[in-house]
């Protein structure tokens, strides 16, 4: 029998990490675990694949060994532009200068600026922002040969340096969501268990639909995130959110190519539609910057954790702080005692969506629906659930129910993937013989794990009869003995 780690189990809201050098040796990682992190993210911007190979083999590793279900999301790049090579790393500017960015690989100077986007001067035109360096430097471009040649006014900065980000918020980019690059690293991806693939600077749900296309041809079972952090992806949220099995509200890109006062309101906006829609969400990047060097966070970074959970967000992702920070599992900790107290004052402040009578889940979903009303209605300490694919799992989380959540199933690699949902709990749970049957042994195993107590109450639901394997269309009130 493996060791079992109780960690993050009393808190709702999921803690993504990302994994670099500071985190991926199999103690930083097992540290991590226990200091509560439920999803751990491998960011494809950096590092070989061997080394990821390494991280992705500690955690199974660490699964195995202490009975857990933590998840891996891979998180491919994207068309993420930079500057080349700057001479001396500095290149001193002035606002009225005027800058050539080319599309040869060279040493950029006064006269000429590697940019690394081979169709820069045929997509841009006159007049568009070009941001380099997160908007420390803003240039517009004054004239494009259209071929291999832009030169651009600064507008604001004062100094360049070597293999900056670049964002064209303003510009129709031509390049397809997957670069080369990505494709290198989905092959490799689509190769191990990896539960999440996020997809970087989406603009469309065609985006979206790609990449499922291209996972679902190497028959693998991972599922999308959408990234958001373009303003065209904006625009087409809608769309995006329903093409798209989870979201991630990419604020350091989204930050840049939006004016980044509208942050806030954006955030609550996809956080509100993502939980309509049943579909997970992530808020992201400088939740607890401070802390990448300071042993604790600043008063705005509390505020900013707290406030994500009382927006009702899934998860909270860290990305440097616990990838190259001084102290990662401190940082999580932290994250995990801010998460904890905002709990407390966490209630669903909008109206729970109605199912639509148009769809063909339409019975099971209220049945889902009903099923936090009924727990609210008797008191009930758990709802417990059963999914194949997760559709259960999303939609009774989505209607954030008081009752903790617990998910059963027979797909191993589904108990990882539901780790970065609200709330979510899981179990494997193989035997499937008859309903009476399952509820009785998935009920006594939550007793068994000290979950529940005698005299509990708890709602059951289900799918009647259980080896046809219908959706959710069954409730049932249990008494634990
Ligand atoms: P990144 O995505 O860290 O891969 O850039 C997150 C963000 O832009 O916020
Ligand atoms: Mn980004």
């Amino acid at each position: 029998m493996a060791a079992t780690l109780h960690v993050n189990d009393t808190q709702k809201t999921k803690i993504l990490a990302t994994i670099g050098p500071a985190s991926s040796s199999k103690e930083a990682l097992l540290d991590l675990v226990k200091a509560g992190v439920n999803v751990f993210r491998l960011n494809f911007s950096h590092g070989a694949h061997s080394q990821h190979q390494q991280v992705i083999d500690n955690i199974l590793e660490i699964n195995e060994k202490y009975n857990l279900h933590v998840g891996i999301l891979a998180d491919l790049q994207g068309p993420k532009l930079r500057v080349g090579k700057i001479e001396n790393n500095a290149l001193p500017i002035a606002p009225g200068d005027v800058l050539t960015f080319v599309n040869e690989e060279c040493i950029g100077n006064m006269d000429r600026i590697y940019m690394s986007y081979e169709l820069f001067a045929s997509d841009v035109k006159v007049g568009e922002k070009v941001l380099v360096d997160d908007g420390k430097i803003v240039l517009e471009v004054v004239s494009t040969n259209g071929f291999n040649e832009v030169k651009l006014k600064v507008l604001f900065g004062s100094v360049l340096s070597s293999n900056k980000g670049v964002n064209l918020p303003d510009t129709a980019v031509s390049q397809p969501s997957l670069t080369v690059k990505d494709l290198e690293d989905l092959d490799y991806v689509l190769t191990q268990p990896v539960n999440w693939i996020a997809l970087s600077f989406v603009r469309q749900a065609k985006d979206v639909k790609d990449l499922q296309k291209r996972i679902q041809a190497k028959k693998h079972v991972a599922k999308v995130v959408a990234k958001i952090e373009k303003p065209e992806a904006i625009k087409n949220i809608k769309e995006i959110i329903k093409a798209s099995d989870a979201i991630m509200i990419a604020r350091g890109d989204l930050g840049v190519e939006m004016p980044i006062e509208k942050l806030p309101a954006l955030q609550k906006m996809i956080i509100t539609r993502c939980i309509q829609k049943a579909k997970p969400v992530i808020v992201a990047t400088q939740m607890m910057e401070s802390m990448i060097t300071n042993p604790s966070p600043s008063r705005a970074e509390v505020t900013d954790v707290a406030n994500a959970v009382l927006d009702g967000t899934d998860a909270v992702m860290l990305s440097g702080e616990t990838s190259v920070g001084s102290h990662p599992a401190l940082v999580v900790e932290a994250m995990r005692k801010i998460i904890g107290e905002a709990e407390a004052h966490y209630h669903m402040h909008m109206k729970r969506p109605q199912p639509d009578p148009d769809t063909e889940t339409f019975l099971s979903d209220v049945l889902c629906l009903t099923a936090p009303r009924l727990a609210e209605d008797v008191n009930a300490k758990a709802i417990l659930g059963m999914t194949v694919n997760g559709y259960t799992a999303f939609k009774i989380s989505s209607y954030r129910p008081k009752a903790a959540i617990h998910i059963f199933s027979d797909k191993p690699h589904m108990l990882s993937t539901l780790s970065m949902v609200w709330g979510v709990k899981c179990y494997l749970y193989t035997k499937f013989t008859t309903t009476d049957e399952t509820i009785e042994d998935v009920n006594a195993m939550l007793k068994e794990a000290g979950e529940l107590q005698t005299g509990d109450i708890v709602i059951n639901t289900g799918s009647m009869p259980l080896h046809k394997r219908f959706r959710t269309n069954m409730l049932k009130i249990t008494v634990i003995e």
